[in-house]
């Protein structure tokens, strides 16, 4: 399926790696973009999905601000040329020191978690002098319907404050001085298709914004988040986004009031689909009841599968790509990796063409949440990317 790649290039570079296809990521930026600026929404990239430089530079170069979740990332941000101003930092666990970088660099926003990290954002700024500007990250508790690990808009998440307590938080963000509360945060999830669930959340948003503003804050700042999920099951019919329903649904639904601006931080929509992972099949174990295709990546290198149990598109590339002999035959593989776990698997139950050892396999849609969930466990190389813009 890689569109205008020839598998001649592709098959000189040292497995595994990732191949991105830097074209198909300004496509996907641009599309969004437009649809973006027809209802002047402004567009965070949260940084967690991929935090490759060359990635970053192309995304800071089309102007879209940055959502980070750690200081290490505020500060990669900021290497990347991202205006301190259009960075906001997430995230319910920042340490004293995260914090710190985070004021004296100036960011536009800190989104807060809890009424303690309020306090604590205070007192830091106090002490150097700095005011910094808050949003409160409300749990809204609209239920994402996507995997129970990637949720983070229910009660029972460690995410955002809780409702029942916003009456509270509000009362003491009137008594500290050093902070600014600007805005009003959510996200509710990860990998979210269903546009009622989008819905959901502006009537929620609506209810509440009316409510902070019913108490007397003037809020600038409406961040609704990210989670808008992509076609993992057929990258290559939908390689970009349908962006135009995502955020006409916002614009249909949302209540802004005036003076407000409009955020979304999107991660995987960005830059999912532009990543595949090209591994190397080693051996072919033939079971009584099933094969394994032992391959030379696994889930150092993409976890989602042994975490959220996620399902990626698998195609044989030597086949595909050859053209030789294409072979009629298909047989069914577990594709599984070298590291020693059961859960190391890139694909189960995965129709192939007859596979052996040697051929090139082709796992989609890992430009989110591949590399940037990397580790080097079982003392495993790192592996390389290949460029588009290089073949
Ligand atoms: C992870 C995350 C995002 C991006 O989520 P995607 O599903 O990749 O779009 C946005 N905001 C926050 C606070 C996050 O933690």
């Amino acid at each position: 399926m890689l569109r205008n790649i020839d598998f001649q290039k592709l098959n000189k570079n040292p497995t595994p790696f990732y191949f991105y296809d830097l074209d198909l990521l300004r496509a996907t930026i641009k599309e969004l973009k437009s649809e973006a600026q027809k209802y002047q929404f402004k567009v965070h990239y949260a940084l967690k999905a991929n935090t490759d430089d060359r990635v970053l530079d192309i995304v800071s170069n089309e102007g879209l601000g940055a959502d980070c979740v750690s200081g290490n990332e505020v500060k990669k941000a900021l290497e990347h040329n991202f205006r301190a101003g259009d960075v906001f930092y997430a995230g319910v666990g920042k340490t004293d020191t995260e914090i710190l970088t985070g004021i004296k660099a100036g960011i536009g926003c800190f989104n807060c978690e809890s009424l303690q990290e309020i306090t604590v954002i205070n007192e830091i700024a106090t002490k150097i002098n700095k005011t910094a500007r808050i949003a409160l990250r409300i749990n809204p508790h609209v239920d994402s319907k996507s995997h129970s690990y990637i949720t983070t808009g229910i009660e029972e998440n460690k995410f955002g404050i809780q409702l029942w307590e916003l009456d509270e938080v509000l009362s003491v963000v009137r008594t500290l001085k050093n902070i600014k509360l600007t805005g009003l945060h959510f996200h509710i999830g990860s990998q979210i298709t269903n546009m009622d669930i989008f819905k959901e959340l502006c009537i929620k948003v609506n209810k509440i914004n009316e409510r902070v503003a019913g108490e007397g804050f003037e809020l600038s700042l409406l961040n609704l988040g990210g989670g808008f999920g992509i076609d993992y099951e057929d990258p290559a019919e939908n390689p970009v986004p349908d962006f135009k329903s995502f955020f006409g649904t916002f614009n249909k639904y949302l209540k802004v009031r005036t003076g407000q601006n409009v955020y979304f931080e999107l991660g995987r929509s960005v830059v999912a689909q532009m990543g595949t992972l090209i591994a190397k099949v080693l051996y072919i174990k033939k079971g009584r009841s099933k094969n394994f295709a032992v391959v030379d990546a696994g889930m150092t290198e993409l976890i989602r599968p042994a975490l959220y149990n996620s399902v990626h598109k698998i195609e044989n590339l030597s086949i595909n790509g050859q053209e030789e002999n294409p072979s009629e035959i298909y047989s069914t593989y577990d594709i599984v990796g070298p590291v020693c776990e059961t859960t190391d698997f890139l694909g189960k139950g995965v129709s192939l063409p007859v596979t052996y050892r040697g051929d090139l396999l082709a796992v989609y849609s890992v430009g989110a949440y591949g590399q940037s969930m990397a580790s080097n466990y079982n003392l495993r190389e790192k592996a390389g990317v290949v460029y588009s813009d290089d073949l």
